[in-house]
């Protein structure tokens, strides 16, 4: 990592194309809502800014979780809106937020004192949440129309836009999801709120019903834009890009005989004479220590199992079945080859987990 040069190759490609292509994609699935694009996380892992320079055109605007993030953003030069989906955490950054066009998410007590009291040079757009459901953020459903009335009533704040969160996004016949589509129409007509954002991914991607009750307003698209499926359950939407390739060099391969053990623990037996190679990627690099023996790489186009357990810097992979290895060759993690969901059900998480905790000593590089 010396001065950005790297010896390992372990790397995470970010395929910028297909950020592109996946953001077009979603701006056309939600026109003629707005899309927002979601960037939080260091965009899910893919590093923000090589994110947002790819996506800027397609998306009217940014949402992170918090305003160093967003600040972030704003030192890189995007001038676009920012929305702060937690909102703000002190009174200290609403002037920070009028002076770089931060809007905040307004779901909480201190959050709207802290408006109502504030001196600000410009003020401010907000986002009004609702707790619909999911009981994680935002406002009881009966309190929301006073909250409105007091946030539309101040000098402060310019427009409002009401949202809520899904907890079962994607999932229409949920009764919850039902519920919480009853409890934001009414709030919507209770205050007559002229923007409004409910769908994230999941509801942009899984049914034209959603498309067209949602259309007008703000779609809030994160993880489609980087070509993955938000929902397990279902294929991924047919045109979307995996955007992260995560490839490790294989660095050893050693024949075994038949009852030897291999890795920490020594719980890998071979039932056969073997052929083990040994991955340059570890649970420090992000990679799940819980994905057991069997979980999947891929090499020379082929699946081959990891055997025995992931270690902090390396793994070991079963390449017995594949022909004509040797050390420097090339493995995928996960990628457009080899579903991040895969990998996600063997470690038992999603997909988004995987993405996110990729490590920082992994490069990001652009492709
Ligand atoms: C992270 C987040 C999103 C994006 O969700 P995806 O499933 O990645 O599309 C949308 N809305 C809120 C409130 C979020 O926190």
């Amino acid at each position: 990592m010396a001065n950005g040069v790297h010896f390992r190759t372990t790397r995470a490609e970010i395929n910028r194309a297909a950020l592109t292509h996946n953001a077009k994609i979603m701006q056309s699935l939600s026109a003629p809502a707005h899309l927002l694009g979601v960037v939080k996380a260091d965009a899910y892992g893919h590093g923000m800014l090589v994110a947002a320079r790819a996506i800027d055109e397609y998306v009217d605007a940014f949402a992170v979780a918090f305003i160093d993030e967003a600040l972030l953003l704003r030192e890189a030069g995007f001038i676009k809106p920012i929305v702060l989906l937690e909102g703000c955490f002190s009174a200290a950054e609403l002037p920070i937020c009028a002076h770089y066009n931060l809007q905040p998410v307004v779901h909480e007590q201190s959050q709207l004192d802290a408006i109502a009291t504030a001196k600000l040079v410009r003020p401010l757009s907000v986002w009004l949440k609702v707790d619909t459901g999911m009981h994680r953020l935002g406002w009881d459903p009966e309190r929301v129309v006073a909250v409105y009335a007091e946030l539309s009533a101040c000098p402060q704040v310019t427009s409002i836009t009401l949202m809520s969160h899904f907890a079962n996004s994607g999932e229409d016949e949920h009764p919850v999801t039902q519920l919480q589509r009853q409890r934001f129409a009414a709030a919507c007509a209770q205050t007559k709120v002229l923007h409004q954002s409910l769908g994230n991914s999941a509801a942009l991607t899984s049914s034209l019903k959603d498309y067209e009750q949602l259309s007008g307003h703000w779609l809030r698209a994160g993880v489609t834009l980087y070509g993955v499926n938000p929902d397990m359950q279902k294929q991924v939407h047919a045109e979307l890009r995996p955007v992260m390739r995560l490839v490790a060099p294989v660095i050893a391969l050693r024949h075994i005989a038949e009852g030897e053990r291999v890795g920490y623990g020594s719980g890998w037996i071979a039932e056969r004479p073997s052929l083990i190679a040994t991955l340059a990627i570890g649970y420090a690099d992000g990679y799940p220590r819980h994905c057991k023996s069997g979980t999947p790489v891929l090499i020379h186009g082929q699946k081959a199992p990891i055997a025995g357990t992931v270690s902090m810097d390396m793994i070991t992979v079963d390449v017995t079945d594949i022909e004509g290895i040797q050390v420097g060759d090339e493995a995928e993690l996960w990628g457009p080859h080899l579903s991040v969901h895969e990998i996600a059900e063997h470690a038992g998480t999603i997909g988004y987990e995987l993405l996110t905790r990729v490590s920082a000593r992994v490069p990001r590089v652009e492709v």
